[in-house]
């Protein structure tokens, strides 16, 4: 091309002018308005020697080849358009600088920082999509790029594990957009289960269960009950309830009775044998929904207990039974038949989802994760 410099006019150096004024090097022209203006003029001038000293390129204050390509190329920042690698005509420009960037900083080989999405640039994107759990498909779409930036800088050196924890926090957000969770008041309809006095286990569940809704749907969940007042599904029915709802996790709803009027307390069940395979995740679960109740409450700890229940066994994701109290307790029956006190064991349900979305390094102490106003 013909470089283009003081003098030069024409819809060219509008061109030129517009990609200046879009990187912040021209002011707008109050009087042009809109209008960028096909004159060369020494504002252009000044503002093309101030980008070619800036892109480290010759300065001469002149749009030729070199100085009309780094200027297309800023024009592109990180999320403009999807990324990946095209042999014919390799996409080039100030995302892929970036892009590569970010993955050195991580510790993918994704070549050169230069701005060509070329072969190892793919390569390395390729391998951290995979580490993310992510579509490992080498193109950098919103997915990858919300991985990206939640990373920011705050992760350097290449430390997969670190990473890997880091993608659960990424994938969820900080307020469960996007998750899907279940929750399963036992019993209903005809089966009361335990009762106190006139109040049924069935419908304390039941009341204890929208108020867990209600809140995950606050912190953005979407939230599905397993039953109405009158329905009782079977075990069978509430799994493949939750299956076909493609739940992230399960939570059934228990209250407990037992001949001795000594025994209370709250306890959690996972998914388990006993003898060595069991749900991590679901386990890790049990144990903070149960330890927030008992930090909040004040109620007796009595553990967390693997199981090999059909409700656990027949849920495809982590599934966790919690059974909060004794309603043949006295202490117990009083706290559980009171409405604050239920609203509490709902806040201790949505801190434990909430810590277990949450990176390790970000975890609140137990009984101390409040959510933010105004979500
Ligand atoms: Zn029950």
């Amino acid at each position: 091309m013909e470089p283009l410099g003081p003098g030069s006019t024409g819809p060219a150096v509008a061109d030129v002018r517009a990609a200046l004024r879009s990187l912040g090097l021209l002011a707008v022209d109050a009087a042009a308005g809109e209008s960028v203006g096909e004159e060369y003029d020494p504002a252009t001038e000044l503002a093309v020697r101030h980008f070619q000293q800036v892109r480290g390129l010759s300065v001469d204050g002149r749009v030729g080849e070199e100085t009309y390509r780094a200027l297309s190329e800023a024009r592109w920042s990180l999320g403009d358009r999807l990324l990946h690698h095209d042999p014919e005509r390799p996409m080039r420009g100030d995302d892929v600088t970036n892009l590569q960037e970010r993955l050195l900083e991580l510790g993918y080989d994704a070549g050169r920082a230069d701005g060509i999405f070329g072969r190892e640039t793919e390569t390395g994107l390729r391998a951290f999509q995979r580490d993310y759990g992510l579509t490992a498909d080498g193109t950098c779409g919103p997915g990858t790029l919300r991985a990206l930036r939640q990373l920011g800088r705050k992760v350097t050196g290449g430390r997969p594990q670190l990473l890997r924890q880091s993608a659960n926090f990424v994938d969820s957000g900080p307020h469960l957009i996007g998750r899907r969770i279940v929750v399963d008041p036992g019993h209903g309809g005809a089966d009361t289960g335990f009762t106190a006095g006139e109040t049924t286990e069935a419908d304390l569940v039941l009341d204890l269960a929208s108020r867990i809704e209600g809140r995950l749907a606050a912190a953005g969940a979407t939230v599905y009950l397993t039953r109405g007042r009158d329905q009782n599904p079977t075990a069978e029915q509430r799994t493949a309830f939750a299956n076909d709802a493609r739940a992230d996790l399960f939570i059934s709803l228990h209250m407990d009775a037992h001949g001795s009027e000594h025994a209370r307390g709250v306890a959690s069940y996972y998914y388990g044998t006993g003898s060595g395979t069991s749900s991590t995740v679901g386990e890790r679960f049990a144990d903070l929904a149960r330890r927030e109740m008992v930090a909040r409450t004040g109620m007796l700890d009595l553990g967390g207990h693997p199981k090999t229940w059909d409700l656990l066994r027949w849920t495809r994701m982590p599934a966790v039974r919690l059974d909060c109290g004794y309603l043949s307790h006295p202490v117990d029956r009083l706290l559980l038949l009171d409405a604050r006190l239920r609203g509490t064991v709902a806040s201790a349900v949505l801190a434990a989802v909430q810590r277990l979305f949450l990176p390790a390094e970000a975890d609140p102490p137990t009984g101390t994760f409040v959510l933010p106003q105004g979500v």
